[in-house]
């Protein structure tokens, strides 16, 4: 396995917070996204308040809105019908953040003078980003400068700043000049595929910008995906000393100038005010009025009392959802800033998702994957059902668009969701590795599965949960055949696993057994309902004119899906084809050509048995009841060989098999290269922004893998293992309305109803009542 782990990790290892004690010029791009704060609906990326731009200087200014995007027609230069036609790309926006200091004639930059006592930390215990630092200007004029930044977890329009600077040595004018900037642009496309967008140049056409009183408003909009976006600040001032105020305006900046006649030791403190509205969430003509209230009511809370709610919104996150681990503080580190960042991505309004990248870059431009379903979902799931439901929303509020997309793709019935997206519609350009990933249909009906399971929300099943189950199952049933040379069996062609370096393939092992469970699901839901709710099931039927028959087909081909296995090596084939292909040169392909996707045109790497990722690894782990296992071991040994883990997707689910299998050694080896992969930028792409599915793998390492949580049919069931040097971790589930904490240190494994009714579980085997 390659990866490498710098010997000295770049933050002090201090358990609640990230900190640099040293500003690193060089580091800036990676820590812009380290650094990166939000709260699923705004995000905004570590840039410093006082903008930094130059040849010398890499970074990207990045402001975000989730769901907030431009649509481009795609140029192919050779077509076919049914390609994607139109790009979506999460648009950078509005830049708050900035706020100039001039110190007499001279302008605050940590690049001139000298620097000094520099601290900059974000907490995950109140979320808050602090930067303190003595700054000598050139001249001599020496300040103490203090800030602190929120983009609040409670008030999702909101985000604040506050900015203190003392004058130390010296007295005269200093200036703060508090900025709303609209020129903004995403970044344009360059030679990694995994990052840059179509969009070149200014996107956002301005229709509204000026002051109302003291408030400074800046409404903009898309020429093309007709949205409208509204951002305000305003500003105030607390100091001891006199100060003037001027408001003026270009275009597309707003800029509140504030001069003071400061006196050495006098602190002058300023208060920044921001809200962002968009007209996704009200009518166009409100957006201005709507943006100015939740302004007017974040002035009302002030700074302290914004910051007061973050800390016991977070605190109350923490109690559900921390993993504390004894003896090891890089580990531990690692796994809160990876649930801070899953917390500070995810949209909750069930009209948006979580990308990628989160809301830290423009990485994937923000599109949403299976990353959700498969890879995010669980840990919402068993900390914050709530969440993991408006995720669950966000399908159906898109399922007219998958419904459209399937009759593009020839199926007359069911529902195909894009492989990625923003608003609902297929953007993937790359067909093999985007459209042909059915197996997103079976993610988003597994992942409903596993919900019903912890929740029981029939609420949920009967408004929105049935009819995805029912339009994928349809799906399927229409996209395999029963192919006479395969026994008659239920055949799935032409599709892509998870494993994006095998494409086109016939009978993808993980894409059958995915489509099995979500045709029995689907036919096991249908039967449940036309039972127990029938005059619900009718009109869910009648809407999507689901035929009396069409569950029985379903279960039909559940029942005779074909499994590619082969006798000889006792092992699953990831397709049909898997091993007529030849092995990769593992030995002679330098460390310089991974990620191979960089180095090698797609139809070598096609050609060879060589994965990207965990793909029958994945069936191994979701369908772990299963398999054998011995099966298991067969399996793991022999797709470990082949598996490059060029995808961040990979280790972690590596990690949870090598632990069911007893390969302890192995798994404890992948976990760590996934619990730390952007903290100390393993792949060397956090710049571009965070890998959230990777981040929330590792709570399912400790989870699924260390704890070997499992549920079968209902049960919480657990493989309690401690690894080497820990002296314990602990956790807590939300699980069918219950609040379960799990211990396990080197006395076994201890579990406790903190909360809710007595419960049965399963420990090693041996059942147990939680009382
Ligand atoms: C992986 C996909 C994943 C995507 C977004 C790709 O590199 O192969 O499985 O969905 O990244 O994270």
């Amino acid at each position: 396995m390659r990866t490498n782990i710098p010997n000295q990790p770049h933050y002090s290892l201090n358990e609640w917070e990230i900190v640099e004690e040293q500003f690193e010029a060089s580091r800036n791009y990676t820590n812009e996204t380290i650094f990166a704060l939000g709260n699923g609906f705004l995000g905004m990326r570590g840039t410093f308040e006082e903008c930094y731009s130059g040849p010398e200087w890499s970074g990207l200014e990045g402001n975000y809105i989730n769901g907030f995007y431009e649509t481009e027609r795609i140029k192919y230069p050779e077509t076919a019908y049914g390609y994607a036609s139109k790009s979506q790309t999460m648009l950078n926006v509005t830049n708050g953040k900035v706020i100039r200091l001039m110190v007499g004639d001279e302008e605050f930059s940590m690049l001139t003078g000298s620097l000094s006592e520099y601290r900059r930390a974000i907490s995950f215990r109140d979320g808050i980003l602090r930067r303190s630092l003595l700054w000598t200007s050139p001249k001599g004029r020496k300040v103490r400068i203090e800030i602190e930044r929120v983009v609040s977890l409670r008030r999702r329009h909101v985000a604040a700043i506050r900015y203190r600077v003392t004058p130390l040595n010296f007295r005269g004018v200093i200036r703060l000049i508090s900025v709303l900037d609209g020129d903004v642009r995403n970044q344009t496309a360059v030679s990694d595929p995994r990052v840059g967008s179509g969009l070149v140049g200014r996107v956002l056409a301005v229709r509204e910008a000026g002051w109302d009183g003291d408030l400074g408003l800046l409404v903009q909009e898309t020429r093309k995906s007709g949205l409208i976006l509204a951002c305000a600040m305003q500003n105030r001032i607390e100091s001891g000393v006199g100060y003037t105020v001027t408001l003026s305006q270009t275009e597309l900046r707003l800029e509140a100038g504030y001069e003071f006649s400061a006196r050495e030791g006098q602190g002058i403190q300023l208060d920044k005010f921001l809200a962002y509205v968009t007209s996704r969430e009200c009518s166009p003509d409100e957006v201005a009025a709507r943006v100015k209230d939740e302004l007017r009511q974040a002035l009302k809370a002030g700074v302290d009392g914004i910051i007061g709610e973050q800390r016991r919104y977070l605190e109350g996150f923490w109690e559900r959802s921390d993993i504390v681990i004894q003896g090891d503080p890089a580990i531990q580190q690692g796994i809160r800033f990876n649930l801070f960042h899953l917390l500070q991505s995810v949209g909750r309004d069930g009209m948006s998702n979580i990308a990628a990248k989160g809301l830290t870059g423009e990485g994937y431009e923000g599109h949403y994957f299976w990353d959700t379903e498969t890879y995010i979902l669980p840990f919402f799931l068993y900390t914050t059902p709530e969440i993991s439901r408006s995720l669950l929303e966000y399908r159906y509020h898109i399922l007219d668009k998958a419904r459209e997309r399937a009759r593009q793709m020839s199926h007359p019935k069911g529902a195909l969701f894009p492989w990625r997206t923003i608003d609902g519609e297929e953007c993937s350009a790359y067909f093999p590795a985007g459209t042909a990933q059915y197996h997103i249909n079976a993610d988003i009906a597994f992942a409903i599965k596993r919900y019903m399971e912890a929740t029981g929300d029939r609420e949920f099943l009967i408004r929105y949960g049935a009819e995805i189950l029912f339009e994928t199952a349809r799906f399927w049933a229409d996209l395999g055949e029963y192919i006479p040379r395969k026994g008659n069996r239920f055949c799935i062609n032409m599709v892509t696993g998870p494993d994006e370096y095998s494409a086109l393939v016939n009978n993808n092992c993980y894409t059958n057994m995915m489509a099995r469970e979500n045709l029995e699901y689907g036919y096991r839901t249908a039967c449940r309902l036309r039972d127990e709710a029938s005059e619900e099931y009718q009109r869910i039927a009648t809407a999507i004119g689901l035929g009396d028959e069409e569950p029985e087909v379903w279960k039909a081909a559940a029942d005779r899906m074909y499994i590619p296995y082969d006798d000889e090596l006792g092992i699953y084939l990831q397709d049909d084809g898997f091993l007529d292909r030849v092995p990769w040169d593992f030995e002679h392909t330098p460390p310089e050509n991974y990620p191979l996707l960089l180095h090698y045109h797609p139809l070598v790497i096609y050609r060879h048995q060589v994965c990207k990722q965990a793909d029958l690894i994945m069936a191994l782990f979701l369908l772990s009841d299963r398999f054998t296992l011995e099966e298991k071991r067969r399996n793991y040994e022999f797709y470990e060989k082949v598996t490059t883990h060029d995808s961040s997707l990979s280790t972690s689910i590596f990690s949870i098999v090598a632990c069911e299998i007893g390969s302890y050694q192995k798994a404890y080896r992948y976990f760590t290269s996934t619990a730390r992969l952007d903290l100390d930028d393993y792949t060397g792409n956090t710049r571009d922004g965070i890998h959230a599915a990777n981040m929330a793998g590792t709570w399912m390492c400790l989870v699924y893998g260390f704890a070997g949580m499992r549920v079968e049919n209902g049960t919480l069931s657990f493989h309690p293992y401690l690894p080497e040097g820990w002296e314990e971790y602990r956790f807590k589930l939300t699980f069918q309305g219950r609040l379960i904490g799990v211990k396990v240190n080197r006395g076994g494994a201890t579990f406790e109803l903190i909360h809710g009714e007595p419960i049965e579980i399963v420990d090693q085997g041996k059942k147990i009542v939680l009382e």
